[in-house]
């Protein structure tokens, strides 16, 4: 067990997490952030961003690398662990790894979101053999071959596209009309190495020891296409990482927290949430951030307010034995 209790704890470094820790730790808090993987969190599956103010078309990676060092730069400290549970011990927060226990006063959870799989045969069997979830990891795997992406969002079509600089792409999508962003939409139009299989839907996987081809169920036509490809780039949605929240009773039926203030404070009091995990309708690295600046914020007043009150109620004992005395 940690000895000294941290004034926060931010569980997530992602973009919601790192603004937490940056607010939390210059306004003089004892803040530590925990994260299990990579700092940037989901910007390390991207390649750049064209749409965080300020910072026109600029590799996600390069940008959470410069976040990391600003959030840390007020006297945060960062320390590697997959949180496992928190659990609310009278006035504090007990968090705990598979090797390590944290006490603090508040957590700010900012735990974000995993993508969905499509749930198709072989989808398991061939993941890191041909199937894959990150364009940006596996891309250049794919050099003169052709993919198939699954998906009609900002994702799939951003990826579809970031694609095409290997490999032509066919982009299966199960509507007619995408989700995505229309100037998303715009580029994949445009593309001349997209083709779109729209109203199709992705039914199997097929391959012995990588992915060989795929069946394609076509609304227009009776029997399913086989199309041979050596790669599949599943993008059909995310769900939130928010199991360490279901003891406190705040999420929806998806697993989205519902129950949170303007503050970003749960009610459970000192239990903070930010970043993609929230139920909201747009998930962006730009309101990630804001959220994070709230949370930290509202951290050092919900701690402010509580020492306060603590001193009134220390001033009115002390007031009330002497009128005793
Ligand atoms: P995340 O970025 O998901 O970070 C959460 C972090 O928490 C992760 O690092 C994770 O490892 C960590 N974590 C989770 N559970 C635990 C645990 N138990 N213990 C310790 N650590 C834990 N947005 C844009 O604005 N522009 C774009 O161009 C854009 N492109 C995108 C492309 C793709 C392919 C995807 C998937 C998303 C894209 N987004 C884009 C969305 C953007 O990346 C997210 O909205 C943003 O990253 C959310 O930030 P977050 O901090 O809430 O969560
Ligand atoms: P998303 O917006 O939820 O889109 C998921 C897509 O997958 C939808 O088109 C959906 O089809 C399809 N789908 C879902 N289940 C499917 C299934 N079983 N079979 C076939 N298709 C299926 O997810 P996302 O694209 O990953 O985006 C997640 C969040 O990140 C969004 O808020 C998005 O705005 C954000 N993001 C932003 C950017 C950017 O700003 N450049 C880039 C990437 C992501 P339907 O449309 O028919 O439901």
């Amino acid at each position: 067990m940690q000895n000294k209790i941290k004034d926060v704890i931010v569980i997530g470094a992602g973009p919601a997490g790192m603004s937490a820790a940056l607010y939390a730790s210059r306004a003089n808090l004892d803040v530590m952030m925990i994260e299990r993987g990579l700092p940037g969190g989901q910007m390390n599956n991207t390649e750049t961003l064209d749409n965080y103010l300020g910072t026109p078309n600029v590799s996600a990676q390069g940008l959470a690398q410069e976040m990391c060092k600003q959030a840390m730069s007020f006297g945060a400290t960062q320390e590697y662990g997959n949180i496992l549970s928190i659990e609310k011990i009278e006035d504090n927060f007990k968090l705990t790894t598979e090797k390590k226990e944290y006490l603090a006063k508040t957590v700010i959870v900012a735990t974000g979101t995993q993508y969905k799989k499509l749930g198709v045969p072989s989808e398991d069997e061939l993941s890191g053999r041909g199937v894959s979830y990150c364009a940006i990891c596996d891309g250049p795997f794919f050099k003169d071959k052709t993919v198939v992406v699954v998906g009609g969002g900002d994702s799939a079509l951003e990826e579809a596209d970031y694609l095409t600089q290997f490999s032509s792409v066919v982009l299966v999508h199960r509507r007619q009309e995408y989700r995505a962003q229309p100037h998303l939409q715009k580029r994949v139009k445009e593309n001349p190495r997209i083709i779109e299989m729209l109203d199709s839907e992705l039914i199997s996987i097929h391959g012995d020891t990588h992915v060989e081809d795929v069946l394609i169920k076509t609304k227009s036509i009776d029997r399913p296409i086989e199309l041979r490809t050596q790669g599949v780039f599943i993008y059909v949605g995310q769900t939130p990482h928010t199991e360490l929240l279901e003891p406190f009773g705040v999420l929806n039926e998806s697993g989205y927290v519902k129950d949170y203030s303007k503050e970003y404070m749960t009610s459970i009091p000192g239990l903070f949430v930010a970043g993609d995990i929230l139920e909201k309708n747009i998930r962006q690295v730009a309101n990630a951030v804001g959220e994070g600046a709230v949370a930290g914020q509202s951290a050092y007043n919900y701690l402010s307010q509580k020492k306060d009150i603590e001193k009134e109620k220390a001033t009115a004992s002390v007031v009330t034995q002497i009128t005793v005395d």
